[in-house]
């Protein structure tokens, strides 16, 4: 039996990167997989195809994250499709570095926008189909940052520490209902979002980290496995780090 045979996932921002990692794990283990992407359409085309081939039924969205009325719809288009909800994963982030001194308000709210309100907005869409199977589970992916800060992304650390603390919130107002809210803080990741800092800087993270290496986004998607499936059945309210131990 597979850890998530016929349960409906639903991931934002899977078209690169983690979120597609945890997509691609989701289908391996038996989940439908509906996920959304912002500007990368082909790749979510060849993301639906990859996924299809598990088995499972997928299906990618154009959806923009950040915004309330779209994560109500895009619940419904879900439903419409596959017929239910079990998993969501609020993976969809972006960075708008800077120090605090040159930071300007669009970096901090289009980074606040993405990155947190994200999260509320996909919450509240997906509570309603969750109430009514009295079970479900949210995976939100938050960062070693939301708890350590970092210097030059004041703004995304905000934006991680803000989910962190609504995980925790949803964890204790649903838990009653069979609905566990959990946090994963990856560390540094191989991704095309790390891919943009210079050569130095990825070596001093790498020094910095007792297992020696970056994460790969199936480090993270064994993880968020974990929290979907059963073996975390006991598990809420947490925020599990996924980073070769860096001390943060
Ligand atoms: P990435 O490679 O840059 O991919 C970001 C994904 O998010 C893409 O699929 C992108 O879609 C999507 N996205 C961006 N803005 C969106 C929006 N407004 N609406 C919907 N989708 C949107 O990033 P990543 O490294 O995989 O990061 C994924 C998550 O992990 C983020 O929350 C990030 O903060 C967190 N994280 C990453 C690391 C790391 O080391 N990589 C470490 C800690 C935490 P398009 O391709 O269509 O634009």
């Amino acid at each position: 039996m597979k850890l998530l045979e016929n349960k409906v996932a639903l991931v934002t921002g899977a078209s690169r990167g983690i979120g597609r990692g945890i997509a691609l794990r989701f289908a391996e283990e038996g989940a439908h997989v509906a996920f959304t992407y912002l500007s990368s359409e082909q790749k979510a085309r060849e993301l639906e195809a990859e996924l299809a081939a598990y088995g499972v039924k997928a299906r990618g969205y154009h959806s923009d994250a950040a915004i309330f009325a779209s994560a109500e719809a895009l619940v419904n288009q879900v439903l419409t499709d596959f017929g239910d909800l079990h998993i969501v994963v609020n993976n969809a982030g972006i960075t708008k570095d800077g120090l605090l001194m040159r930071m300007s308000e669009e970096q901090w709210d289009t980074v606040i926008q993405t990155n947190l309100k994200s999260v509320f907005n996909l919450t509240k869409a997906a509570i309603r189909p969750m109430l009514k199977n009295k079970q479900g589970v949210f995976i939100n992916m938050s960062s070693v940052v939301g708890g350590g800060g970092n210097a030059g992304q004041a703004n995304y650390a905000a934006s991680k520490a803000g989910i962190e603390g609504f995980t925790k919130s949803v964890a204790q107002e649903l838990g009653s209902r069979n609905i566990r809210s959990n946090a994963i803080a990856p560390g540094f990741i191989e991704t095309e979002m790390t891919g943009e800092l210079n050569e130095e800087v990825r070596k001093q993270w790498a020094e910095q980290i007792p297992l020696k290496r970056g994460g790969t986004t199936t480090d993270v998607a064994n993880v968020a496995v974990f929290l979907a499936s059963d073996l975390s059945a006991y598990v809420t309210g947490q925020v599990i780090n996924v980073c070769g131990g860096m001390r943060t």
